[in-house]
């Protein structure tokens, strides 16, 4: 039997050496156009980068030496031009121009794929490269070894194009990922990419997204990258990663049948063409999930089925292939990010019915060295909690849980068996309940309705001035970032302050990661609150997914950040070491604190920590403490800042660090005038960007009752109060020349006049900037007004509330 194979990489290598294990007989002829076989594309960003210093490595095997070994005809630089499936023969084509066929009994393909270039004025400038074979990664090599790369730009925000990314800036550039779609990894969901977008900016790493690229010029031996938008930036060197397509060229000219995109195969990888089979990249395949047609351009599914067709060219077709689901894995700089099966947004386009959540745990047991979390999203049928998908970030034990998912997908496994998943336990590899368990188990309650949620988009577009959100993170993590409208009730301190919440609107809890929310929710639920909801997978991913995206480019990120280091040498009397290492926001910030409390001005604390928010946290920390920072290093995912103590302590704030810059209000009059100058102030306040608190009380509740109220049952004391005070803002009174209401009405037609806004705008544009209302309950208690009658989107709050408010606030006013 005489086997041909063209392509002589992943596929076709594998399939080769398969044949001839299989049959010690047969005449195996592999036919590659390029000048190597059997290579490690998967390796190229390495060895530019320098990663892999030695070029030989990426060889797998040369063609002599796999020739030798499996006696097979290896013929590089044979490049098959046309395909006669009737006479079953090749024609090759050699370097030297010289041709000729070859005949063949069985035909194998394994022609990769291309990578795309798309058609853009000045795309064949010097410095444009692709990344695909061993002679494309020779000419960058030689590139940046030539010239003086100083800024690259990668277009295309793809795994390929990431891992280039990374490479370059090791080979000493500053480094652009320009990007056309609103996330980097087209594979996993926004939420997920998020935690990628934060890490690249983390690494100096330039980010353009929505961003697409028109053209190039070359402008005084550089290049200018141009945007669709009129934008541009410059670059020595430019990477385009923006997709592969298909090498279908043979097989259409050889009349064999094609898909959508690439070769036609059935399930024993044969073409529509009697004896010829195809695999990799070139092959498009039944999707096990969707049932749809799918190139997934990966190696593994290459290898795999270079075997299975080796079996059924030598055997006859016997072994079925089963598709892939795509899982995949990159390393980004320090962070692994993986996936496998279908993400949300391609549910959302198939129109599947699915659910999704998202936690974060320790990678492994939290009290051994170096625990980093990872966070899992899933994805699952609504019902029967069949899994669709699942995609991890993290730094370490990636890989094991996205394989345990993967192979549990194909086994058409659901959300609980990730909860009967046995692992092997012990604290440097995982927790006793581990990651994956974990996100099984929300999942489960998910489903079962124990735990209704609320994904962070649907929080961000929402309304909220009928719901109570509540942050039920310490005030601690409170006063370091939270979401717009939220108040702060620990979760350890709800039961005690479950009055100040209204029991007839919608709640949404959150806290960091979910767990502290879902027990919130709990305690809420069992305590008849209805419609609760908690955020899944916590603020942290609420943060990450509304971050703001950063297109500066920093080389010395990656390395270290010294600041001042020479001025204070000499004040330097003794280092005080600290591990906060596997503790989560803001556990690192207390434990800086606590140490920074024990050390005199000069002394020097250095603390190593595995939350990425650190070293930005403490940056903050020390602007406000009057502390000096003096330096962050990054040592693949372990944080070291170094600080010193500065000489002035009082300032430094008890609540974990938080720069004191918020505004209360407390409108205690229910005078017009009074209430106008409060909201001016107030929108003032809250144009700055900081919190805007105003805590209603007293006469101040009629500022913000309604115009049209519903019947609500009052007592008598109740019944008087409405009788005498005004029933709502439009009947406040001046302070001074009221004039039986004259004055009022002169006030507001000569503001009318004058273009001011009224107090019910005025009141409106604070609300809308975020500004906090609070009801005062003791004031509404007392005076008998129920909250129906209050405006929408007032918080009812006790002086807990307010005081709480005031302690972050460097401006407390009593109006
Ligand atoms: C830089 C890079 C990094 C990658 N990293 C990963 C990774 O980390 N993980 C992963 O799963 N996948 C990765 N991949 C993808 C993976 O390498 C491919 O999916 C896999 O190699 C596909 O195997 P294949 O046999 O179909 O094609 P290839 O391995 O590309 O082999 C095709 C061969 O066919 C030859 N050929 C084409 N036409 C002809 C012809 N007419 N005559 C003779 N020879 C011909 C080509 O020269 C080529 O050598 C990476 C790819 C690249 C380029």
């Amino acid at each position: 039997m005489k086997h041909v194979i063209i392509g002589g990489v992943a596929g076709g290598a594998t399939a080769a050496a398969r044949i001839r294990r299989a049959d010690e007989s047969a005449e195996i002829i592999l036919l590659e156009k390029g000048k190597y076989i059997s290579y490690a594309n998967c390796g190229l960003p390495y060895y530019i980068g320098g990663v892999i210093a030695d070029r030989d490595k990426l060889f797998v095997q040369t063609p002599e030496g796999f020739g030798q070994r499996f006696n097979i005809d290896v013929r590089v630089e044979n490049e098959v031009t046309a395909i006669d499936t009737t006479a079953k023969t090749v024609t090759v084509q050699k370097t030297d121009g010289t041709s000729y066929t070859e005949s063949y009994d069985k035909l194998l393909l394994s022609p990769g794929s291309t990578p795309v270039v798309p058609p853009l004025k000045g795309i064949d400038s010097e410095g444009i490269f692709t990344l695909r074979n061993v002679d494309d990664t020779d000419r960058i090599k030689q590139y940046l070894t030539t010239h003086k790369v100083q800024d690259a730009v990668v277009v295309g925000g793809g795994f390929i194009g990431l891992e280039m990314a990374e490479n370059l800036q090791h080979a000493g550039a500053r480094v652009s990922i320009v990007e056309m779609a609103d996330q980097v990894m087209a594979p996993v969901d926004f939420s997920i990419a998020s935690h990628v977008h934060r890490h690249l900016m983390d690494q100096g790493v330039g980010l353009w997204l929505k961003t697409g690229v028109s053209h190039f010029e070359q402008e005084e031996g550089r290049l200018r990258v141009c945007f669709t938008d009129g934008g541009h930036i410059m670059a020595d060197m430019v990477l385009l990663s923006v997709g592969v397509r298909a090498n279908t060229k043979l097989a259409t000219q050889a009349g064999i049948e094609l898909g959508e995109r690439g070769i036609k195969v059935d399930s024993y990888l044969q073409t529509s063409a009697a004896d010829v089979y195809a695999v990799g990249d070139a092959i498009e395949f039944t999707h096990p999930l969707t049932g749809q047609p799918w190139l997934n351009f990966l190696a593994n599914p290459a290898n795999r089925q270079g075997r299975i067709v080796a079996d059924n060219m030598v055997f006859g077709n016997h072994t079925e292939y089963e598709g892939a689901i795509g899982t995949s894995i990159a390393k980004v700089f320090d962070l692994t990010v993986g996936a496998t099966g279908l993400p949300a947004k391609r549910l959302q386009q198939l129109g599947i019915a699915f659910e999704q959540s998202t936690t974060s745990s320790a990678a492994h047991a939290g009290y051994y060295p170096g625990a980093f979390q990872l966070t899992t999203k899933l994805t699952f049928d609504p019902q029967s909690g069949k899994l669709y998908g699942a995609q991890c970030v993290g730094h370490e034990g990636v890989d094991k849980r996205i394989d345990q998912v993967a192979l549990l997908i194909k086994n058409g496994g659901t959300i609980y068996d990730l909860i009967k998943l046995e692992h092997a336990y012990a604290p440097p590899f995982s927790a006793a309940k581990d990651p994956i368990a974990i996100a099984g188990y929300t999942a489960a309650n998910i489903i079962s309705g124990s735990m209704p949620v609320i994904h962070w988009r649907e929080l961000k577009e929402m309304d909220l001035s009928g719901t109570t959100l509540i942050d039920v993170r310490t005030a601690d993590e409170y006063s370091l970032g939270t979401i717009r409208n939220a108040i702060n009730i620990p979760v350890d301190e709800l039961r005690g302050r479950i009055h100040e919440i209204p029991a007839d609107k919608p709640i949404i809890v959150f806290c960091a990661i979910g767990l502290r929310g879902y027990i919130a929710l709990k305690i809420l639920t069992g305590r008849n609150f209805k419609n609760v909801r908690n955020l899944s997978g916590g603020y942290k991913t609420y943060a990450l997914a509304t971050q703001t995206i950063r297109h500066e480019t920093n080389l010395s990120q990656s390395t270290e950040t010294k600041m001042n280091e020479t001025n204070t040498a000499n004040s330097c009397e003794k280092n005080i070491t600290v591990d906060a290492c596997g503790l989560q926001c803001p556990g690192p910030i207390l434990k800086l604190k606590k140490n920074m409390d024990t050390m005199a001005a000069g002394q020097r604390i250095e603390v190593k920590a595995t939350d990425p928010g650190f070293p930005r946290d403490a940056e903050a920390w020390c602007q406000s403490t009057g502390n000096r920072f003096l330096s962050k290093t990054n040592d693949n995912g372990y944080y070291t800042v170094t600080i010193e103590k500065g000489g002035a302590q009082p300032a430094m704030p008890a609540a974990g660090g938080a720069v004191p810059k918020n505004k209360t209000l407390i409108m205690f009059s229910d005078d017009l005038d009074r209430a106008l100058a409060t909201f001016v102030l107030a929108n003032g306040a809250a144009a700055t960007g900081h919190k805007v608190s105003i805590f209603f009380t007293f006469w101040g509740l009629s500022v913000i009752k309604k115009e049209k109220k519903p019947a609500v049952s009052k007592d008598l004391f109740g019944r008087m109060f409405s009788w005498m005070l005004p029933s709502d803002s439009r009947k406040l009174k001046l302070s001074k020349m009221s004039m039986c209401g004259i004055g009022d009405k002169m006030m507001r037609n000569i503001m009318r006049k004058k273009n001011i806004s009224q107090l019910e705008e005025l009141r409106q544009q604070a609300m809308d900037s975020g500004v906090e209302f609070i009801a005062c309950q003791m004031s509404m208690d007392m005076m008998g007004v129920k909250q129906e009658e209050l405006i929408d989107g007032v918080t009812i709050g006790g002086v807990a509330t307010y005081m709480n408010r005031a302690e972050d606030a460097c401006v407390n006013l009593f109006i």
